[in-house]
């Protein structure tokens, strides 16, 4: 009888595909892959069932190319994280398993070990006599050297022994060369240096996560700590617990731009090997860490969103940190969120997770609310630093210079007189966020979304933020013909021009992605502000995350009022969130710092409670008012998007699956409200036309319920021949 396994293929549809095996194959258990051949072409699949009786007329089948493991490629509660994943974000499980696996692993590469490659002597080196090298010293040195025992390549290099010596010793048959596993050491919760004496309030954080941390429990402790308060201390101090008992932590941060400090503060701690899985390591680089994280060689991971699947073999502890940053949270594709993701593993596998920020998400803290998780707090800077104190500047009817107010111009240079540093947050990279023409109107808009293009000098470009797309600056209004073009919206660059006009004693720097385009450049320039080579720094979202910079005294952000009136419900959160993260660069040493917010709202409520009460008090107020409109945290939303060339047809995608999915709601009160279709904020991307269609419920039961049973209705849709939809599970965004 011939055997039928079932696989999950990366292609966009959510069925599974049968294959019959050879009679030869070997049975490929279940999380691990075969090579099969799709359509015209050849894929690597997962074995997601073995041993089945197919679904279609079995002499239909066609047969499976290789069996490429014979072993599943995940640990089992990690498989059914995986599972569940696919399931719960209603994606394709082959599209969740490719995006969970290094790229090596989802080309078919076998999943094993770079091996090292090692000499020894031959029977006949073993025999001879040291001295009877002595005509050729430098082969002697290192076949007494070899005498003591097997030596690396890496070893023989290190040593500078002479590579020509090692050829001629292997000519001569006296060495051999072996290839082999790579030996790992153990390693325990051994210290490389003495910790900081706690302060109150961490020997209190730390005693209560110590507590049941190594328990095998998903105890989930939310630490919430002023910028500077020392969370960074009680994660290490936590770690070398869990390290001494033999399990390995997890940490997972927003960016990886921010890991060399983080790497940095863990390697200077501790002696357990350290693997850190980021976009710069080459397809077997990675493998090699996914690796030695899944054999328990690896005393700690370090990874941004993705390396949540990475298979641990004694996962004792996952630190998620800067909870509240939205990057946790994929934007395309599979569209998952890594913070949910760690609770749910927590408790397939049995591990606690620290979720530390200075301004945690209002999830989070509904959660801490209801008990689900335990709330800690470090209210106080850690060692010597002062708290920040924060003001607003009234922009109304000031005379503005390029964006800064006569009132920051002069506080400015009072810091910039005592010899301190000042940050300007803006968060507009380029010179203006259009060009207008004076005579007509026309503005630079893009041909392809409907948006309009930023004027960036330095290249002589407009740039579509958007799509990508680059033009020349026109000389010319492009309607009209006329000359007088102008600038409207301030962007980093025209700051930076004016702050040098303004200050020209006190050198600048700006810092955004223009500026940091080339690798490296984004260390070299921390390291100049750090050594004080910078006196002004200007800067995008990019410099309000994680960076220490000791001698900024003043921070001020610049233009913050877009957001105050967004039609996101989210956009308020993410403002506070910001504001404070920002604060927290100011006055880092034993300096204090101040913040000052220029806006036209000074009495915006949002701006009030922040600047008066700071933001658990916002946070307090913020989650009643979702709890009053029924948001989340207090509803459960789903969001399908449809994109389309022809405007209609995204929009007729849409209306056919609002008409099925009210189809399937029986009852006469449906427990999903269904809104739209209605064209996206973002009506045209890139050339496409795009809609949205947004389900809400106050429970997430029944919106997943209805889901499920639509679903393999809508992936065969005729009107999805001309458009495309997606699905979008707690979006975090509505763009
Ligand atoms: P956070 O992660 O909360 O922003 P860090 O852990 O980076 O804060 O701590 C801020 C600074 O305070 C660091 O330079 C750190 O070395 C120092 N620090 C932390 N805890 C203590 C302590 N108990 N005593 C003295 N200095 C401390
Ligand atoms: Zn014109
Ligand atoms: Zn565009």
């Amino acid at each position: 009888m011939p055997t039928f396994i079932r696989i999950a293929l990366p292609v966009p549809l959510r069925r599974k595909y049968d294959y019959v095996l050879a009679p030869e194959q070997p049975l490929p258990p279940v999380g691990s892959r075969v090579r099969v051949p799709f359509g015209s072409r050849e894929m690597v699949g997962f074995v997601t069932a073995n041993d089945i009786t197919p679904e279609i007329e079995a002499s239909q089948l066609r047969e499976v190319i290789t069996v490429s493991d014979s072993e599943p490629l995940w640990p089992e509660p990690l498989w059914k994280l995986l599972l569940w994943a696919a399931s719960y974000y209603h994606h394709p499980l082959g599209e969740v398993l490719v995006h969970a696996a290094p790229i090596a692993i989802k080309q078919g590469e076998p999943p094993n070990y770079t091996l090292v490659r090692r000499y020894h002597l031959s029977s006949e080196g073993e025999a001879a006599e040291v001295a009877s090298l002595q005509r050729a010293k430098k082969q002697q040195q290192l076949f007494a050297a070899l005498k003591r025992g097997p030596m690396s390549a890496a070893a023989i290099r290190q040593q500078e022994f002479s590579s020509a010596a090692l050829k001629a010793l292997q000519d001569k048959g006296l060495v051999e060369a072996q290839d082999c596993k790579p030996s790992f050491k153990p390693w325990g919760g051994e210290l490389c240096e003495q910790p900081h004496a706690l302060n109150k309030e961490q020997a209190v954080a730390v005693g209560a996560i110590l507590g049941s941390v190594n328990d095998a429990k998903a105890n989930v402790w939310l630490l919430e700590g002023v910028t500077g308060s020392g969370k960074t201390e009680v994660y290490l101090q936590v770690m070398a617990e869990v390290l001494a008992a033999g399990k390995q932590v997890l940490v997972l941060v927003p960016e990886i731009g921010l890991t060399p400090q983080t790497v940095a503060r863990f390697r200077n701690r501790f002696q357990a090997p350290v693997v850190v899985l980021h976009s710069g390591l080459s397809d077997q680089e990675r493998l090699q860490g996914w690796l030695q994280a899944r054999d328990g060689h690896a005393g700690i991971v370090l990874g941004t969103r993705s390396a949540i699947f990475t298979p641990m073999k004694n996962l004792g502890l996952l630190i998620l940190d800067e909870e509240h940053d939205s990057s946790f949270k994929q934007q395309e594709g599979f569209r998952y969120n890594a913070r949910d993701l760690a609770i749910k593993r927590a408790h397939l596998e049995g591990f606690g997770v620290i979720l530390g920020s200075a301004t945690p998400s209002l999830e989070s803290l509904a959660n801490a609310r209801s008990k689900r998780y335990a709330h800690l707090t470090l209210g106080k800077r850690a060692g010597s630093a002062l708290p920040v104190k924060s003001g607003v500047i009234d922009l109304k009817s000031q005379r503005l210079h390029n964006g800064l107010s006569d009132q920051l111009l002069t506080v400015m240079q009072k810091h910039l007189d005592a010899g301190n540093q000042v940050l300007l947050f803006l968060n507009r990279r380029g010179f203006a966020s259009a060009l207008l023409c004076h005579e007509c109107g026309w503005i630079s808009d893009c041909h392809r979304c409907q948006a309009n293009m930023t004027v960036h000098q330095q290249s002589h470009t407009l740039q579509c933020h958007h799509c990508g797309a680059q033009r020349r600056i026109p000389r010319q209004c492009q309607s009209c013909g006329s000359t007088q073009l102008i600038t409207r919206g301030i962007g980093t660059e025209q700051l930076e021009q004016a702050i040098q006009e303004r200050f020209p004693n006190y050198p600048a720097i700006r810092i955004d992605r223009d500026s940091t385009r080339k690798k490296g450049q984004l260390e070299d320039y921390l390291e100049a502000v750090a050594r004080g080579d910078y006196r002004i720094l200007i800067g995008t979202q990019m410099l309000a995350k994680g960076h220490h910079f000791p001698d900024v005294t003043l921070v001020s952000l610049l233009d913050v009022d877009g957001a105050l009136f967004s039609a996101d419900f989210r956009a308020a959160e993410r403002i506070a969130q910001l504001y404070v993260q920002v604060s927290g660069r100011a006055g880092r040493a034993s300096k204090k710092g101040s913040v000052l917010l220029q806006t036209h709202h000074p009495e915006h409520p949002l701006i009030q409670e922040l600047i008066q009460n700071g933001y658990k008090d916002f946070a307090q107020s913020a989650l009643l008012e979702r709890e009053q409109a029924m948001l989340p945290p207090y509803a459960a939303m789903a969001l399908f998007r449809a994109e389309a060339i022809d405007k209609p047809a995204a929009e007729a995608l849409l209306q056919v699956i609002s008409d099925k999915l009210h189809a399937s709601m029986s009852s006469e009160i449906p427990e999903v409200t269904v809104i739209g279709p209605m064209p996206a904020p973002l009506a045209r991307r890139a050339g496409r036309f795009r809609y949205q269609l947004l389900l809400h419920a106050a429970a997430r039961a029944p919106l997943h319920g209805l889901l499920q049973q639509c679903l393999p209705e809508l992936e065969n849709l005729a009107e999805a021949r001309k458009a495309r939809w997606t699905l979008d599970i707690d979006p975090q965004e509505f763009i």
